[in-house]
């Protein structure tokens, strides 16, 4: 099956080299030349543009980081709309705003392009090794359609709901981690304050009710002081976001959430925009005087 993948970052590539490995054919497109001329030698043909990674695509992938980047991709003058089949399969991996899923679906259709949004969790490393958490909003039979490729990418992927769905899924998920890596690092400084070794404290309670994938991830990184990312900030702050303009949309009121953006926004500040979002620790850092 011909498959068009467009956008190639940190998720993106090797979702693509994991594709060309199952045995795929690829037509593959990013604004940055290097990334496809690395997912080339692999085997993927190299396109220059968007249209020429879509035309001949039974399904095609985007992979790009926001709404903007996916509504100008689809929609945009020489975009996917304008250049793929009529009975293609576009499958948003990307994470965006929900309303901004319907939106490029809605246009779609009117060309008889289908669409389904499939963001994903598990970062980069279940990236590489092809167990991403898939959580996908359309209908049964595009589901149905594109769950071979999901099984290349994910080991589980689930379809939620309508279009927007996934991204709702995916919102809520931002949400719980990053609310959950702002309670770590608070305790975590509490108990250096009170005199406990964080380290310690850490290897006493992971096993017990606080621990969490997230804990086991992101302890060491903020023990460590290292924030390479993983997954940076800056894209944590458009997840964030996205949740709240969907809270207000919904009239709902996430003041949890909201609170941490408000971390996320100091540390950004700091110049930190860029690490890891276990970064969070510096807020605490500054606030606490006081490293881990
Ligand atoms: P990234 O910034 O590394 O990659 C995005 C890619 O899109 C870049 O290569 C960029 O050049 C390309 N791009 C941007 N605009 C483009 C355009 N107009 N045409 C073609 N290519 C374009 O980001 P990423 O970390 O790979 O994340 C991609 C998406 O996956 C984001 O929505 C992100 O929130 C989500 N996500 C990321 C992670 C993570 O850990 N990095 C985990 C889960 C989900």
């Amino acid at each position: 099956m011909s498959i068009g993948f467009i956008g190639l970052g940190i998720m993106g590539k090797p979702m693509a080299k994991n594709l060309l490995k199952a045995g795929y054919s690829l037509s593959v497109y990013d604004i940055n030349a290097d990334a496809v001329k690395e997912v080339a030698a692999d085997g993927a043909k190299a396109c220059s543009s968007v249209g020429d990674a879509a035309k001949d695509a039974k399904i095609i992938i985007t992979m790009l980081p926001d709404s903007p980047q996916v509504e100008d991709v689809i929609l945009g003058a020489g975009g996917v709309c304008e250049n793929a089949k009529a009975g293609a399969l576009v499958v948003d991996m990307s994470s965006i705003a929900p309303e901004s899923a319907i939106k490029v679906a809605t246009a779609l259709s009117e060309k008889g392009i289908r669409m389904i949004d499939a963001p994903v969790s598990g970062g980069e490393p279940k990236a590489i090794d092809g167990t991403l958490a898939i959580m996908v909003g359309g209908k049964q039979a595009d589901f149905d359609e594109a769950k071979q490729v999901f099984d290349v990418l994910g080991s589980s992927a689930l379809l939620v709901g309508e279009i927007g769905s996934g991204n709702i899924c995916k919102l809520t998920n931002q949400m719980i981690v990053a609310i959950n890596i702002a309670a770590l690092s608070e305790g975590l400084f509490l108990a250096k304050k009170a005199g406990a070794d964080p380290s310690k404290v850490w290897s006493a309670i992971k096993g017990g009710l606080a621990g969490s994938n997230v804990m086991n991830a992101k302890a060491p990184m903020m023990l460590e002081g290292n924030f390479t990312p993983g997954f940076k900030v800056d894209l944590h702050i458009k997840d964030i976001n996205n949740a709240m303009k969907t809270a207000q949309e919904n009239e709902t009121p996430i003041p949890l959430t909201a609170a941490v953006m408000q971390f996320m926004q100091a540390i950004k500040l700091d110049g930190h925009g860029q690490s890891d979002h276990s970064a969070l620790a510096k807020f605490y850092e500054k606030i606490c005087e006081e490293t881990l």
